[in-house]
């Protein structure tokens, strides 16, 4: 019993649900965390490492972006265990399977996360009618393929430059997993002047400290290869982007990479979370402690989920372009003046100005958190 409700608090979750069907090998956990605000949006996680933790922490996340984004929804987060990479045959029906098993769980809205695609939502749509992150056939603004989340990245990061001491234009910046969320940063920021001067992904990472070709970079991925075989540049070890000193270090894969245990080989002046859940709390201390800004994830990576509300709302990929540049630029503003105010880390003003906003729609309810 203890073990099962060991996440409770007074947010959530709401509901933990595992889901396994033997004779497909599939094996999944959707987390419900908090649907105050209404059903919960939060994406598919698809790696053969996840976990109930991760999935928990993740759909956390989820409440509180989508409460500071001031979104009609609650927080909600899936995970589905197995290779991403596996052939499309074995991959639909997994998928297939486990949105079927969740047919009646209207509080919970499907979309886009590592491991799965717009491809994936459409599967899903079409199983039980209920997802975001669609490709444009069936109505969607595929938030991947335009980078909506890259897109906002670029603006949380324009709204901190106030508080770090450089300019955008000539900026170094460093991506750490140089995929759906980092290839659009990465783009976005080259456009008004940035400079990449290092990329990683799952199999290898590349250095040069005069700029990397963003678009050579992003072709190479196209064709399935690693950044690592740019063929200019200096390969490294995927973990050593760590070590390169930079203007803007952005994690955008896996979470915890920032650790108490390595935080001291950054150095850089902006960390701006596209991953989730990239940096521990000791480490956003120390950052602090160190005079490195960091803008915490939901505030920095809400574009992707900002695009998703608005697509099932039936709004143009113009309109939630436009609301994603609005709303993360406000966010940011607002979360780095109260954590100067408050003489507090940038997470805590973060998660202060999301948890408060979500309470308020919670004191509405007969059963505050479902
Ligand atoms: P993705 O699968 O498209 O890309 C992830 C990239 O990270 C890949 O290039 C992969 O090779 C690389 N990677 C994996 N492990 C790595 C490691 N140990 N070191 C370096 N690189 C590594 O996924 P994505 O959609 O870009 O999501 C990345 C992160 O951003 C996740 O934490 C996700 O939850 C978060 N996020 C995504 C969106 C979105 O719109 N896609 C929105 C908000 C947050």
């Amino acid at each position: 019993m203890e073990e099962t409700f060991r996440f409770v608090d007074d947010l959530g979750p709401a509901k933990i649900i595992h889901v396994s069907q033997p004779s497909l090998g599939l094996r999944a956990t959707l987390v419900v965390d908090n649907v105050a605000r209404g059903p919960s949006i939060g994406g598919l996680r698809m790696a053969p490492d996840v976990s109930t933790e991760e999935c928990f922490r993740l759909a956390r996340a989820m409440t509180l972006k989508n409460s500071a984004a001031d979104l009609a929804h609650g927080g909600g987060k899936s995970v589905l265990y197995g290779d991403p990479a596996m052939p499309r045959e074995k991959k639909e029906p997994l998928i297939r399977a486990f949105a079927a098993a969740l047919r009646g769980e209207g509080d919970y809205i499907f979309g886009p996360d590592m491991g799965t695609d717009e491809v994936c939502m459409a599967w899903v749509k079409d199983e039980i009618g209920r997802a975001v992150g669609l490709p444009r056939e069936v109505g969607g603004i595929p938030l991947d393929e335009i980078g909506a989340t890259g897109f906002g990245l670029r603006h949380a990061i324009e709204a901190a430059l106030p508080h770090c001491n450089f300019a955008l234009a000539g900026a170094r910046v460093v991506v750490q997993g140089f995929g759906a969320v980092g290839k659009h940063a990465a783009r976005f920021l080259a456009e008004v002047g940035a400079v990449v001067v290092a990329a990683s992904d799952s199999r290898g990472a590349i250095h040069d400290p005069s700029g990397l070709d963003v678009a050579a970079l992003i072709a190479l991925k196209d064709q399935g290869k690693s950044v690592g075989e740019l063929g200019r540049g200096r390969g490294l070890d995927r973990e050593a982007v760590l070590d390169v000193e930079c203007d803007i270090w952005i994690p955008a894969a896996r979470p915890d990479v920032i650790r108490e245990d390595n935080v001291e080989r950054l150095r850089t002046k902006l960390v701006a979370s596209g991953a989730n859940i990239a940096v521990t709390y000791g480490a956003e201390r120390r950052l602090h402690e160190k005079g490195i800004v960091s803008v915490p994830d939901f505030i920095a990576n809400a574009g992707g989920v900002i695009c998703a509300a608005m697509e099932y709302r039936g709004a143009t990929q113009a309109a939630a372009l436009q609301t994603i540049a609005e709303k993360v630029r406000a966010n940011t503003e607002e979360v780095l003046r109260r954590a100067e105010r408050e003489h507090c880390l940038p997470r805590d003003a973060a998660v202060a100005l999301a948890s408060d906003r979500v309470r308020r729609a919670m004191a509405t309810r007969r059963f505050a958190i479902f």
